[in-house]
């Protein structure tokens, strides 16, 4: 079992069985960026080749930057888990997903290195111009899952990608050192108030005004993603600014 690679940048083909047909006519308007979380990139790769682990990506980019398709761009793969972004809870149907190869948080959490980085870039690039996905629907598995998921994680260099033009991003407000912000039992007018930001953004949030931990969850997304510096679940003013940037930056054909 195998075909031709969707994109000229993969290598090699290795294909996982595990995906079926995208849902209702889907079509990609989702990038979805992973980290694998195991050892080595073999195990990832051999792990979502079986059909007993019940789960597949379309990439897979090794730490060389070696880039291996296993599921064809058409497919739905199975990545995203139970999962949920601007009101769309089908993120399989709805998105393309690249394990980038890192053993994670609970493996040392290294670096990204170089090579792997730009082999990322390149492909981010092709898959976004090819399928006209939107820079604001370029997404971490830690943004559409905040609850269960940390990949890629506050080391993934989002900055670098928007340079290169690809995702949403605006520089992040500096942190004042004073400014140990709010968290957990808080409640009241501004919590509802971010809490609807969040949603407008895209977080899966209800704005009822409590700071219990499903908000901490978004908030340390949010974090991970977009004001790497310090991932602490809590809101300060540098959190705040950063996400009322971004909500400004978005197109305007997005809040309609
Ligand atoms: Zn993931």
């Amino acid at each position: 079992m195998t075909f031709e690679p969707d994109s000229p940048l993969a290598c090699e083909v290795l294909a996982s069985p595990n995906f079926e047909p995208r849902r209702d006519g889907r079509r990609p308007t989702i990038l979805l960026l992973h980290y694998t979380g195991v050892p080595t990139c073999a195990k990832a790769v051999d792990w979502l080749a079986r059909p007993e682990s019940g789960v597949s990506c379309h990439y897979v980019v090794d730490e060389d930057g070696r880039v291996i398709q296993m599921v064809r761009e058409s497919m739905r793969a199975w990545h995203a888990g139970l999962s949920c972004w601007a009101g769309e809870t089908d993120i399989n149907s709805a998105s393309i997903g690249i394990e980038i190869h890192n053993p994670g948080h609970d493996g040392g959490y290294p670096d990204f290195p170089e090579a792997q980085m730009q082999a990322v870039e390149a492909l981010c690039r092709d898959i976004v111009a090819r399928h006209g996905i939107r820079s604001e629907r370029v997404l971490a598995h830690s943004d559409v899952a905040p609850v269960r998921k940390k990949d890629p994680g506050e080391k993934f260099d989002w900055a670098r990608l928007a340079r290169a033009g690809i995702g949403h991003w605006v520089e992040p407000e500096p942190i004042s050192r004073s400014d140990r912000g709010i968290g957990m039992g808080y409640g009241g007018a501004l919590v509802a108030e971010v809490q609807g930001m969040f949603a407008r953004y895209g977080y899966d949030l209800e704005p009822d005004g409590d700071f219990e931990e499903k908000t901490a969850f978004v908030v340390t997304a949010f974090q991970r993603h977009f004001r790497p510096a310090r991932t602490d679940g809590r809101l300060d003013q540098s959190t705040i600014t950063t996400l009322e940037r971004l909500l400004a930056a978005l197109p305007c054909s997005r809040l309609t």
